[in-house]
């Protein structure tokens, strides 16, 4: 079976096809006079991603009266990288795969792959992203405070300037921000904001410590739109809250931690297995950044995101991007307040707050649920 360049998402792969390919009609979409490739000739561009998945196991993933976790491999890799293009015809999804693998067990001494048992994240099994975040978060918080002294680690951290590039995004000079800050006290009676030299980061003396800044080093955190600045400062209903405007005074470079997935095209990229381990890692930091400070909890718990910030800083960029995890906005931590100036200063009431809850109840295991 056949298949053509508008099968697929990838630019990758479809400049693959369109250099090896010959001219015929596509077996998986409507596409006729294309040029076209053999299915398992795409073996050697796949295996790449199949090799991050592997067959779930007995013992290990899952014990003998448990139904196994994981999906089938078409439908893992399927859910995961949305490979395909609207145009594929997903019925023959299972065809697509059969094609692919049974030529590699054919013609080469592969062990044969089982398409459709229960296939999980990961070839080691120490490979998870709470192993690497908690091995870093331990190292800091409980071995080494500032130099890192573990190979592993070491080894991650190494790779992740690589990973850095890919999320770099640069912001043109004049691009507004907003930060906002509760008050001032008389609000009510004066009916005027915080003065324009009082938005800005907290002096030196009075900073603590915050998701990516270490105490005493005050970075300027900012939101891309009112209702999320807002938002961040968690006022109470009825709150008077003044929010300046900052534009940005040059070019920032800056990581772009807000997409889901940092790897678009997972086609044609060499050591796609590391990639996808430091762009874990980096996703967990968004989600560190994104949660607001928990005052009851010790400052050590934000050391390991500071020390990351740190060295992103370190790398020369001027800040970073994460969700809001209060707003559908985003934020901005920039490590050098002088990047930005502040242009105006508007006084807000929070006129309503809309909490959303749901009922806890404890989930039972899979083991209770199947016996
Ligand atoms: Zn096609």
């Amino acid at each position: 079976m056949i298949c053509c360049p508008n099968c697929f998402n990838s630019p990758n792969l479809k400049e693959h096809i369109l250099e090896k390919g010959f001219t015929d009609n596509c077996d998986f979409c409507s596409s006729i006079d294309i040029k076209c490739i053999e299915v398992s000739d795409l073996y050697d561009m796949f295996s790449p991603l199949i090799n991050l998945y592997r067959e779930a196991e007995r013992g290990i993933d899952y014990y003998d009266n448990d139904e196994p976790p994981g999906e089938n491999l078409p439908d893992v890799i399927n859910h995961d990288w949305e490979i395909f293009s609207e145009e594929f015809d997903y019925d023959k999804m299972n065809d697509f795969f059969e094609e692919l693998v049974n030529y590699n067990y054919h013609s080469k001494d592969f062990e044969p792959i089982n398409l459709y048992g229960f296939w999980v994240d990961g070839n080691e099994l120490d490979y998870s992203v709470e192993n690497l975040w908690d091995d870093l978060s331990d190292h800091l918080k409980k071995e080494r405070r500032f130099i890192i002294s573990n190979e592993r680690i070491e080894n991650i951290l190494s790779r992740l300037p690589f990973a850095l590039e890919r999320t770099y995004t640069e912001i043109p000079a004049g691009t507004e921000f907003y930060r906002a800050r509760v008050g001032p006290d008389d609000a009510d009676e004066k009916w005027r904001p915080f003065p324009r030299k009082e938005m800005g980061a907290p002096p030196l003396e009075k900073t603590q410590g915050g998701r990516a800044n270490p105490p005493g080093i005050p970075f300027l955190y900012l939101a891309n739109s009112i209702s999320t600045a807002i938002s961040e400062v968690r006022p109470w209903k009825g709150a008077y809250v003044s929010v300046g405007m900052f534009r940005a005074s040059e070019l920032l470079k800056v990581i772009d931690l807000t997409g889901l997935f940092y790897i678009s095209d997972p086609f044609g990229i060499s050591e796609l297995g590391f990639l996808v381990e430091d762009n874990a890692l980096l996703r967990r930091l968004s989600k560190e950044l994104s949660e607001p400070i928990n005052p009851s909890k010790s400052q050590v718990e934000y050391v390991p995101s500071q020390f990351l910030t740190e060295f992103i800083r370190d790398k020369g960029y001027h800040g970073i991007i994460y969700p809001s995890a209060l707003d559908s906005g985003k934020n901005i931590v920039l490590f050098d307040d002088k990047l930005t100036t502040c242009r105006n200063v508007k006084l807000f009431c929070v006129n309503d707050i809309k909490y959303k809850h749901s009922r806890v109840i404890k989930e039972r295991s899979a083991a209770k649920r199947f016996k």
